[in-house]
C-alpha cells in the first residue's frame, strides 16, 4: 500500500522517490541499509539507517538490512551481532535480513557472463604491477600482457581460480574496460581475487572473493533495490556500478544515488580508525562513552528517539560538511529536560559542619520537584549536622557576585536551610578541608519565617546517608574541531584531548541514587545529565556524564540569529 506522498519539507532522496512513484519509473521503492561487518556502527551509519529505514516508513516500501560481508579478512559475527542490534535498539524493522555471501554463487554467474562477452579476463599481473599499470589522473594506463587472451583460455583459468589450482596474489579477475578511461574506476578494475580464508557466514566453499565495486549493484539488483544510496565517495564508482549492471542479464536495474556523509567536530567517524583506538588502548572498547559509535552513544545514555531526532534534525544533501557536536549535546539535553528526575549528587565534596545543630539528629525534609520538572515529584531528603557540599561553591576570597558560599556569606541548602559560613579549616599544606557553618532553623524549605532572601542555592548530600558513588566525566575526544584540518604529517592520535575522560570516585550521591539501574538517566541538579552505566550496581554505584546543563549550542544559534 502506498501511502500519501508528503511532498512538502521533503529532502532530495524523497523528492527523487516522490518523483520516480509519481511519473511511474516504479511501482514502489526498496532501499537497503549495506553495513560491511567489519567493525561496530558510527553515527555516521545511524544517518544512513534513518535515511533508508525512513525514507521507506515515510512514503511506503520496503527496506533490507544487507550485510556486504564479500571479504572474510575482516569480517566477524561479532560485529553482525552488534549491528542487528544498532538497528533494532534505533527502533527500525528490516523487510528482509540479508548476506552478499549468500549470492556467491549468482556473482560467479555473472562473472562467467562477462567473461563469455569477452568483457573479462585472468590477469596473472601481480597486485603491484597492475597498480602501476593503471597510469594517474593525467596519463592513461597500460594494457596489460594477458588482456587480449580467448574467452576459452579465461574460462578456464577462472575456473582454475575458483577450484584453488592458483596461490593467493597470483592472479585475479579484471573487467575488459578501457585501461585510458578517464575515470580510474573504469580502467579494467579487479573483480575477483584469491584469498585462502574460509568466510564466516558462507563457510569455505569459495576462495576466489568478489570485490565491492563489482558485487554491490548485483547485490541491489538480486534483492529488487530500487534506490541505491550511498555516500558522495562513491559517486565516481557509479559509472562502474552501471556499467556491472548493464553487461549482465540481471532481474532489476537499481539506480545509485549519493548523499554527503556525516562528519561530527572533535571526531572521527571511520571505522578503521576507531578499531585503531581500542586497538592502541587510548579508549576500552567500541561500546566506550566517548566513541562516535552507537554503542557507546547509547552507553553514554544516549536513547534511541534523541539519536532519530538528530539525524533528522541534520537533514540530507549533497554538500560535505561539519556538523557541530554541541549540536548533539543539544539534542539529547532538550529530551533529558523533559523525562530526566533530578537528584543532588556532589561531585567533588567539601564537608561542611553545621555548629549549631544538635549532634546525632537526623531531619527528614521533604523536597518538592518544580511541578513541570520530571521525576520522583517529591522525596524525603536526609538533613544532619554533617554534610557536604560542592568544592568548587566555597570561596575563601570570593570575587564581586559570587552568590555562593564565603566566609560570612549566606546561602540556602537546596530544600533544607538558609546557612553562613563561620570558619575555615585548612590542613598544613594550606588545603581547605572543612568549613564550620550556622544554619538558621526558621529557614526551612516550605515553612520559612526567616524572610532573608540570599542568591545562593547549593545542592548537597548529608554525610550519614550518602551514598559513595564513581562519576565519569567525558570531554571530547579529540582537541581538533575538524580532523580534515590536520597539519600535513600529523596523525589522529596527535590531536586526542587528554582529558577525554575524568573519573571522579569520592562523589556523594543522594541514597535515591541507589535504586538505580543501569541505563537510568537523572538530571544531577547544577551540574548535568547523567545515566548510570552498564557496569553500575549498587554496592559501586557508577555514573556516565552525558552532558552538562550548559547549552553551548544554543548560545551559538543566538549569536548567529
Ligand atoms: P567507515 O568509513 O566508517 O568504515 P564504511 O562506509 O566503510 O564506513 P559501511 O559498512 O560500508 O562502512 O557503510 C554502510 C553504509 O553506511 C554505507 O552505505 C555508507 O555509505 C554509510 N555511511 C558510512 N559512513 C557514513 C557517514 N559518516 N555518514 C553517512 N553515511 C555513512
Ligand atoms: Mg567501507
Amino acid at each position: 500500500m502506498r501511502m500519501e506522498l508528503p511532498e512538502k519539507g521533503a529532502n532530495f532522496l524523497e523528492q527523487i522517490v516522490i518523483d520516480d512513484l509519481k511519473s511511474g519509473r516504479v511501482n514502489t521503492i526498496a532501499t537497503r541499509f549495506p553495513p560491511e561487518p567489519n567493525g561496530y556502527l558510527h553515527i555516521g551509519h545511524a544517518k544512513s539507517i534513518c535515511l533508508n529505514f525512513g525514507l521507506t516508513e515515510k512514503i511506503g516500501g520496503t527496506c533490507n538490512l544487507r550485510f556486504d560481508d564479500t571479504n572474510p579478512e575482516k569480517e566477524e559475527p561479532e560485529y553482525e551481532k552488534a549491528i542487528i542490534r544498532d538497528v533494532e535498539w534505533l527502533g527500525f524493522k528490516w523487510h528482509r535480513l540479508c548476506y552478499a555471501s549468500d549470492y556467491f554463487q549468482q556473482f560467479y554467474k555473472c562473472a562467467l557472463e562477462l567473461i563469455r562477452a569477452g568483457k573479462a579476463y585472468v590477469d596473472l599481473q601481480s597486485a603491484d604491477q597492475i597498480r602501476k599499470t593503471r597510469g594517474t589522473l593525467t596519463e592513461p594506463g597500460t594494457e596489460s600482457p594477458y588482456r587480449n587472451r580467448s574467452v576459452e583460455e579465461n574460462l578456464a583459468l577462472f575456473e582454475k581460480m575458483k577450484n584453488g589450482e592458483f596461490e593467493e596474489g597470483e592472479c585475479v579477475l579484471r573487467a575488459k574496460i578501457d585501461i585510458a578511461h578517464p575515470n580510474l574506476n573504469m580502467r579494467d578494475p579487479v573483480m575477483y581475487r584469491i584469498l585462502k580464508k574460509p568466510h564466516y557466514h558462507a563457510g569455505a566453499s569459495w576462495c576466489i572473493y568478489p570485490l565491492y565495486d563489482f558485487a554491490h549493484g548485483y547485490e541491489d539488483a538480486i534483492e529488487g533495490i530500487t534506490h541505491s544510496i550511498c555516500t558522495l565517495e562513491f559517486e565516481n564508482h557509479r559509472p562502474l556500478y552501471d556499467w556491472f549492471l548493464d553487461n549482465v542479464s540481471i532481474p532489476n536495474r537499481p539506480h545509485q544515488y549519493e548523499f554527503a556523509r556525516l562528519n561530527l567536530s572533535y571526531t572521527v567517524m571511520s571505522k578503521r580508525f576507531l578499531l585503531e583506538l581500542i586497538n592502541r588502548g587510548i579508549v576500552s572498547d567500541w561500546d566506550d562513552p566517548r566513541m562516535p559509535t552507537i554503542s557507546g552513544v547509547r552507553r553514554r545514555g544516549y536513547t534511541p528517539s534523541s539519536i532519530r531526532c538528530f539525524c533528522n534534525e541534520i537533514g540530507v544533501s549533497r554538500v560535505e560538511s561539519l556538523v557541530d557536536i554541541e549540536f548533539l549535546h543539544h539534542v539529547i539535553r532538550e529530551e533529558l529536560n523533559q523525562t530526566a528526575p533530578r537528584v543532588m549528587v556532589v561531585l567533588r565534596p567539601l564537608k561542611v559542619v553545621i555548629d549549631n545543630y544538635p549532634e546525632g539528629k537526623v531531619e527528614e525534609l521533604t523536597a518538592e520537584n518544580n511541578p513541570e520538572d520530571p521525576g520522583y515529584g517529591t522525596r524525603t531528603m536526609l538533613f544532619s549536622r554533617n554534610l557536604y557540599i560542592e568544592e568548587d561553591d566555597f570561596m575563601e576570597n570570593p570575587p564581586k557576585k559570587f552568590f555562593r558560599l564565603a566566609p560570612g556569606q549566606e546561602v540556602r541548602l537546596k530544600h533544607a536551610y538558609i546557612i553562613t559560613c563561620q570558619e575555615v579549616v585548612k590542613d598544613s599544606s594550606g588545603k581547605i578541608i572543612e568549613l564550620h557553618c550556622t544554619y538558621d532553623p526558621t529557614s526551612r524549605s516550605g515553612s520559612d519565617t526567616s524572610e532573608r532572601k540570599v542568591k545562593g542555592t547549593l545542592h548537597w548530600v548529608a554525610e550519614e546517608t550518602g551514598v559513595r558513588a564513581t562519576i565519569r566525566l567525558y570531554g571530547h575526544l579529540f582537541t581538533l574541531k575538524d580532523l580534515s584540518l590536520m597539519e600535513r604529517g600529523k596523525s589522529y592520535v596527535d590531536y586526542l584531548n587528554p582529558d577525554s575522560l575524568i573519573t571522579l570516585t569520592e562523589s556523594l550521591a543522594e541514597p535515591a541514587l541507589a535504586q538505580a539501574k543501569p541505563l537510568d538517566r537523572f538530571q544531577f541538579l547544577r551540574q548535568g545529565y547523567f545515566c548510570a552505566d552498564l557496569d553500575h550496581t549498587r554496592e559501586k554505584p557508577l555514573f556516565n556524564r552525558i552532558v552538562s546543563l550548559k547549552d553551548t549550542w544554543a548560545k551559538i544559534q543566538k549569536q548567529d540569529g
